[in-house]
């Protein structure tokens, strides 16, 4: 899969290197902050900045990118939700 990324620091167009198939538990380095929940292997693509030298990781696990779980009712529901379908849940009052 490739596709068109701009570097979020300075907007240069980043490159492709590869993908890769992370084992949970072993690059904490590299996942910290991601919901505990998820367990097994993760997928990634890696994408470089060659202006600023940033190093992007993107999820290409379907089921770990688009979906989230509601901190108000613990359902998961795809994240472009403004408000959890199911409680109401407003992201925007955090
Ligand atoms: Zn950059
Ligand atoms: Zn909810």
């Amino acid at each position: 899969m490739d596709r068109k990324l701009e570097c979020l620091r300075c907007g240069n167009s980043m490159e492709y290197i590869k993908s890769e198939k992370i084992q949970l538990g072993e690059s904490g380095w590299l996942l910290r902050g991601l919901p505990n929940l998820m367990s097994g292997s993760l997928s990634v693509e890696i994408y470089f900045c060659n202006e600023c030298g940033k190093i992007e990781f993107y999820h290409t696990n379907e089921e770990l990118v688009t979906k989230i779980q509601c901190p108000g009712c613990g359902k998961f529901h795809d994240k472009s939700y403004r408000k959890c379908p199911f409680c109401k849940y407003d992201y925007k009052d955090k």
